[in-house]
């Protein structure tokens, strides 16, 4: 039984290898990650438990989305070059397209983009909660880009039937625990990945209930300075295995030279 977790960045550079209950065999890589983060490297908690988590941290849920807030919009006009948002000007250029000024770039240009920010109500049986999509997450579920979807001649407020298809989607997040989150600053949670592959939201639906969630919560601290729950496997052992079997598209192989590295971010 997995039951432990450890922050990604705790992780030993030689332990590139781990071990879960049924002895299958996981690692950090580029085509492995994201089955990696939702079944190995990060706690799964409920919605509830999520609202009540007293520890800062990256988590894993399974949620249905049930609305999107569209108060605040669902894309911003960023400028191109980067994510920032940019400020519409009252100016156009000298082929009338209208200018908006970007505070990185330090002045005004047409080169703007829409990018999506998307405040999702998730829920499952225990709670719900906001999460907020950045673009690229976004996107990851839309399927469609911000700028596909966006029409300035629509209203703010006025939601893309491809992003109203969201609704009663189910969908696996990584999201973030911030110091805001548990002092009751934000009631919103950064979205870190999501997929709504269906053999993921499966088998992760099906994973047997935890049991002792509280324990694990209060066990953190003496899990990120030891590997309780983890089986290190040297990778030299386990090169021969993959020597044949190394396609990426098999989730259950593992690339030869791994990086945690590409975790991050
Ligand atoms: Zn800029």
């Amino acid at each position: 039984m997995f039951t432990g977790w450890k922050p990604m960045e705790n992780l030993p550079d030689d332990s590139l290898a781990l071990t879960n209950n049924d002895s299958s065999q996981w690692s950090v890589g580029t085509a492995t990650s994201i089955r990696a983060r939702f079944f190995v490297l990060n706690e799964r908690l409920t919605i509830g438990e999520i609202i009540d988590s007293s520890v800062v941290g990256t988590f894993v849920t399974l949620g249905t989305i049930e609305t999107i807030d569209t108060e605040r919009g669902w894309q911003y006009l960023s400028c191109k070059y980067h994510n920032k948002k940019v400020m519409p000007t009252t100016n156009v250029d000298a082929d009338d397209r209208p200018l908006f000024f970007c505070n990185t770039c330090d002045k005004e240009h047409s080169d703007v983009i829409s990018r999506f920010k998307l405040i999702a109500n998730v829920n499952d049986d225990s709670g719900e909660a906001n999460f907020l999509l950045f673009d690229a997450n976004a996107q990851a579920i839309v399927r469609h880009s911000a700028a596909e979807l966006y029409d300035e001649n629509e209203d703010e407020d006025f939601l893309p039937e491809a992003v109203s298809d969201l609704f009663g989607k189910r969908v696996l997040f990584e999201i973030s625990v911030d110091a805001d989150n548990i002092k009751g600053k934000s009631s919103q949670y950064v979205v870190r990945l999501a997929t709504d592959d269906r053999e993921m939201v499966e088998e992760f639906a099906d994973l047997p209930p935890k049991s002792n969630p509280v324990l694990m919560l209060e066990s953190a601290d003496d899990i990120s300075s030891g590997s309780v729950g983890f089986t290190a496997t040297p990778l030299s052992k386990r090169k021969s295995e993959q020597d044949d079997d190394s396609c990426l598209e098999d989730q259950h192989s593992v690339n030869k030279k791994l990086s945690q590295k590409k975790l991050k971010g």
